[in-house]
């Protein structure tokens, strides 16, 4: 128990280096290859939006891991779910378990866009008026509790075990961190990223304030579910890209304690 504990901790610290190893990277490649014009102070923005996310992070550590952890050791155990009722062999099982668990946040995150009490909450994200790594962790601390038990239905109803769940958490984190960034890669790498993945590029169309670009590019780490659907975007050069909702503009009144209330209040929706 003491020993499971303690590579637990290990696991915890080591994922959390790894993270913050990869943050700052990209970070540090943000300033020295921009990919968009920023608007707003980056240094206020960054505070503004670690502050976001350490919330959401504490979120996360109290209800969103020991859940879903503690339903993928129920799901290997007893053999639940469509992944693990198929009798395919184990790397296969668990290839199709990852590939759901990506389709599956697909859908989640078109139904945040689509229904107004989840949109309200995943606006606070949409409302950053500049797009980098800093962003793909700010989300509202509500919008984590609510994909709680999404992500319980994903890993009971696929038949995610732990192995799977952790292969694809781990992947989607450094995915996201990478396509919310601002980094100017080589346009060539880009486009052979972007056959498989989801880049910085794409991910940029869909935090357009026209909703007609944002209503595209849904996908979070493999972007064959966004081409299967016909909302994959390549067309719109970065720089004619406003980031952000039409309203509020002023980054003076985008500052922690308004992030926190604005799903309360009546937003404009992103107009086409
Ligand atoms: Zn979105």
């Amino acid at each position: 128990m003491a020993a499971r504990r303690g590579a637990n901790i290990f696991g915890l610290l080591a994922g959390a280096g790894l993270a913050g190893a990869v943050f700052g990277l990209l970070t540090l490649g943000e300033t020295r290859r921009p990919l968009r014009r920023a608007v707003e102070d980056k240094r206020r923005r960054l505070r503004r939006n670690l502050a976001v996310a350490a919330v959401s992070a504490a979120v996360i550590q109290i209800a969103d891991r020991p859940l879903t952890r503690r339903a993928a050791m129920v799901v290997e155990a007893r053999r639940w779910g469509l992944a693990k009722r198929l009798g395919l062999p184990r790397w296969v099982e668990e290839a199709l378990a990852f590939l759901l668990l990506d389709y599956t946040l697909w859908v989640w995150h078109v139904l945040t866009h689509r229904w107004p009490p989840l949109w309200s909450y995943h606006a606070v994200h949409h409302a950053d008026l500049d797009l980098d790594a800093s962003t793909g962790i700010r989300f509202h601390p509500v919008e984590m509790l609510a994909s709680v038990p999404w992500r319980l239905a994903q890993v009971l109803l696929i038949g995610a075990g732990p192995r799977a769940l952790g292969r694809w958490q781990s992947a989607l984190f450094l995915s996201v961190l990478f396509h919310h960034s601002n980094l100017r890669l080589p346009l060539a790498l880009e486009r052979a990223l972007a056959c498989v993945l989801v880049t910085p590029r794409q991910h940029g169309i869909h935090h357009s304030v026209v909703r007609a670009e944002m209503d595209s590019n849904w996908s979070s780490l493999l972007n064959v579910w966004d081409r299967l659907h016909g909302t994959l975007r390549l067309d719109v050069p970065q720089d004619a890209i406003t980031i952000g909702l039409p309203s509020p503009r002023d980054p003076r009144a985008l500052a922690f304690p308004r992030l926190m209330t604005m799903p309360f209040e009546e937003l404009p929706w992103p107009s086409s």
